[in-house]
């Protein structure tokens, strides 16, 4: 019922103009997006590099349905990874992406060109990329495509989402050397034949993940803002003998900020996810409407910055 409700305001000019216009609505945005324009995710970038924090930035597009939207999204990255390297951001600050932001949903080698256009892009300005991952129903097909980026550019980075029940095997085969794969727990709204259901179930899938990946030879990036999944990181990752330059904590921008300065100044490398582009209502309201508990993620993290 929520999610039909939420659904259906973010398809409404109307009410966007309302949220669009709302003070309260600038405040949030402000705080959970660096802004509408390229500029704005540069000087939010510079800002974090400068307290000392990784960044990895998301350019934000609507539902991407024509070849002309998805190459206009890997024109907007070429232009961003070049400004990022001229500024000196690199390799501090990377990019994240969605294959379906690339043309993933109608012509998967458009995706894959775009993506790979992309990683050389990241290549030249010295820094990564990293594979978002969207609902179960694309998980196949990204990790196909990140298989071949990875021919070439062995660093593109993979994320993998706990609740899902295949995960930890998809951990197993990701676990090699000089793999890059975000742990996440998920963020999208899956059946039950698939994901775990219970927050219990997919913490405990997350522990078991996080050991496999920080056992073997990859590079993880434990994305979470979870007190105790941090907490079980840093133990695990003392056990492991996992120094900062051997895994890395990831949250997203404007959640937890006071924890996230502190990880950096225990000597961890954080990296923020940065999210900025105009279409940042459509972004929000997605989120929402994927899974209606992110409301409440949102909520909690307007009243708290520890
Ligand atoms: C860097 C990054 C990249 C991501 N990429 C993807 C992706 O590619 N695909 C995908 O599906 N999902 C992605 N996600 C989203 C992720 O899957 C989760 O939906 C999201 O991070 C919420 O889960 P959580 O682990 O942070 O903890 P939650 O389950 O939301 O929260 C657990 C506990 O953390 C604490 N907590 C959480 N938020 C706050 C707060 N604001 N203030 C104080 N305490 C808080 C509370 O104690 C809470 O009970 C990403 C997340 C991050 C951080």
């Amino acid at each position: 019922m929520l999610r039909s409700v939420i659904l259906a305001a973010s398809r409404s000019s109307q009410v966007e103009r309302l949220v669009a216009t709302a003070p309260f609505t600038r405040d949030v945005v402000r705080r959970f997006v660096a802004g509408a324009k390229t500029d704005d995710a540069l000087h939010a970038t510079r800002a974090l590099v400068d307290d000392g924090l990784a960044v990895t930035l998301d350019n934000l597009g609507e539902d991407t349905v024509t070849p002309d939207q998805a190459n206009a999204t890997r024109d907007e990255y070429l232009s961003l990874l070049r400004l990022l390297g001229e500024a000196g951001l690199t390799p501090a600050a990377e990019v994240s992406v969605k294959l379906s932001a690339l043309g993933q949903m109608f012509d998967e080698q458009l995706a894959y060109d775009n993506a790979r256009a992309i990683c050389a892009a990241a290549d030249a300005a010295g820094t990564t990329v990293t594979l978002d991952m969207e609902d179960h129903t694309t998980t196949d097909s990204t990790l196909e495509i990140l298989g071949r980026l990875r021919k070439d550019y062995p660093s593109t980075g993979a994320v993998l989402q706990a609740y899902l029940r295949r995960t930890e095997s998809d951990c197993r085969e990701l676990a090699s050397a000089g793999s890059r794969v975000r742990l996440c727990k998920g963020a999208y709204n899956e059946p039950e034949s698939v994901a775990y259901q219970s927050t219990l179930e997919v913490d405990k899938s997350y522990v078991r993940c996080m050991n496999i990946l920080l056992s073997g030879e990859g590079y993880p990036m434990l994305a979470t803002h979870d007190p105790r999944l941090i907490a079980i990181g840093e133990d695990r990752a003392r056990w492991f003998d996992r120094g900062p330059d051997r895994f890395e904590f990831q949250m997203l921008y404007g959640i937890r900020p006071e924890e996230q300065t502190r990880l950096v100044g225990e000597g961890y490398t954080l990296r923020t996810y940065v999210p900025y582009g105009d279409q940042w209502y459509g972004y929000l309201m997605r989120r929402l409407a994927e899974r209606p508990a992110n409301l409440a993620f949102f909520a909690r993290a307007l009243v708290s910055k520890k």
